[in-house]
């Protein structure tokens, strides 16, 4: 059974003491032994050593929003995943469609930064998602299969067991809406397929696959409860404890067989 998965992008947010804060709080409610719930916080690079002091012995783990795939070198203004590690990371967000888009990252490099995160011992949440023209023009799954080749890209069968997928239909992102809850599983479902078909079956059935877009408390319920998604990335909701610990409660009390 696929152990559900809540994970905050803080993005580009909060300062040293409100990171501190929120991370405290979220800390005291998710203790180190929380069975049914995975829960991780990925704040700027600036705050992770202290959001990782703040979260330290508690259920909540930490991540980053970005990696550079080389070895520490001569990479002005770049993170290397060896650093991540270094201050407490296990988790970063590898292909987010704020990075696709506004900084032109491509699958070539996601895959790059995917294999380098996953060589040096990371876990990856890997982001993909189609924007509204693309739905409109009836090619979700088209884009889902092409991100996912390419991203993916000379990642072998056990490489993919530290991978966590998240579908994000980049209309849903910070947009306040939501993608329907048939939506979501047509799409985790038609990921789960590929991976089926690139990998195999057991893979499929392994491997989480997170939805991502305007998760709120209101919303989280119904579509966490869907057969094909496992958690959820949070990005606006996860900066306020009253938000996010309710979308973590809402992935607590469901049971799925
Ligand atoms: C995100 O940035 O990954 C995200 C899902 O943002 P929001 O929840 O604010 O739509």
């Amino acid at each position: 059974m696929r152990r559900f998965f809540v994970a905050g992008n803080w993005k580009m947010n909060l300062l040293a003491r409100s990171a501190v804060e929120l991370a405290g709080a979220l800390a005291r409610a998710v203790p180190a032994a929380f069975p049914n719930v995975q829960v991780a916080v990925c704040p700027p690079f600036p705050y992770l050593p202290a959001v990782a002091g703040a979260v330290s012995g508690s259920g909540v783990e930490l991540g980053a929003q970005n990696a550079w795939h080389e070895m520490p070198g001569a990479y002005t203004g770049e993170v290397a995943v060896e650093m991540l590690l270094d201050v407490g990371c296990r988790w970063v967000i590898l292909g987010h469609s704020e990075r696709r888009l506004i900084l032109g990252e491509a699958d070539e490099l996601i895959s790059r930064k995917t294999r380098a995160a996953v060589a040096a011992g990371l876990e990856v949440i890997l982001c993909v998602g189609e924007t509204l023209s693309q739905r409109q023009a009836g090619q979700t799954e088209q884009v889902l299969d092409f991100q996912m080749q390419g991203s993916l890209a000379g990642i072998d069968y056990r490489a993919i067991g530290r991978i966590v997928i998240a579908y994000e239909p980049v209309w849903a992102i910070g947009t306040g809406v939501t993608a329907t809850t048939e939506q979501a599983q047509s799409a985790h479902s038609h990921l789960r397929k590929w991976l089926a078909t690139r990998y195999n079956p057991r893979i499929a059935a392994e491997t989480r696959i997170l939805y991502g877009g305007s998760v709120k408390p209101q919303n989280a319920r119904s579509l966490l409860e869907q057969p094909d998604v496992d958690g959820a990335l949070v990005g606006g909701a996860s900066l306020k404890i009253d938000d996010f610990l309710p979308i973590i409660r809402a992935a607590e009390g469901i049971r799925k067989s």
